[in-house]
């Protein structure tokens, strides 16, 4: 089975397998690069599904940022373009050097802004795909350790927030390897 789901704080985390530019919710979170002018993999993928709109108006956001770029952990939001979400959250998640120079928690970073952001636009519906565990190299088992913590947490804290957060994950391993990740800490936490 390719999707589970776990309710909390009157929400609901749900794990699929599939792809982020399809999902119907109310926004998609892009694993971006701090200059937000596209790239590869997800990246890639949403540009091309969205259409120049959301590039358009990356560059007014880079414009007004501090040096023009979007620090690891941050996040800002733009139109969605010709998505089926309305808005795309653009975060940059960590590099990962090791796991000695604070990425866990620039990585729960990016995951809590982005949630925050939705939270202040009244968004009930987001979808994530597994921020850095592509060519920012984080490792898969730990990066969904620190993912689904932090989603759960602000679930928690933030109860009725949302109605669903759905991590989207592409391949068959990653999706098995969140899935079991979930079911620890559900376990632990009960
Ligand atoms: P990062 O630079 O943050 O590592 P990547 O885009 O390189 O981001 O990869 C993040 C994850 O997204 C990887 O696991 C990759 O397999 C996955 N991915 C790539 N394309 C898609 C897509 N269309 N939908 C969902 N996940 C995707």
């Amino acid at each position: 089975m390719s999707r589970v789901s776990v309710s909390v704080g009157g929400s609901v985390l749900e794990l699929v397998r599939g792809d982020i530019t399809q999902q119907d919710t109310d926004a998609i979170v892009n694993a971006a690069n701090p200059s937000l002018m596209g790239g590869g993999g997800v990246d890639g993928a949403i540009h091309r599904a969205g259409g120049p709109a959301i590039l358009e108006e990356c560059k007014q956001i880079v414009r007004t940022l501090p040096g023009g770029r979007l620090p690891p952990g941050c996040a800002v939001i733009t139109t969605g373009g010709k998505l089926r979400s309305r808005y795309v959250i653009h975060t940059v998640g960590p590099v990962w050097r090791g796991g000695v120079e604070g990425e866990d928690e620039v990585l729960a970073s990016a995951y809590r802004s982005s949630l925050a952001l939705a939270k202040e636009k009244g968004l009930r519906s987001v979808a994530f795909p597994s921020i850095s565990t592509g060519a920012y190299g984080f490792p898969v088992d730990r990066a969904a350790r620190v993912a689904l913590r932090t989603v759960l947490d602000f679930l928690r804290e933030n109860p009725g927030t949302f109605h669903v957060v759905r991590m989207v994950l592409w391949s068959a391993a990653d999706f098995e390897t969140y899935r079991k990740t979930l079911e620890e800490l559900a376990a632990s936490q009960q």
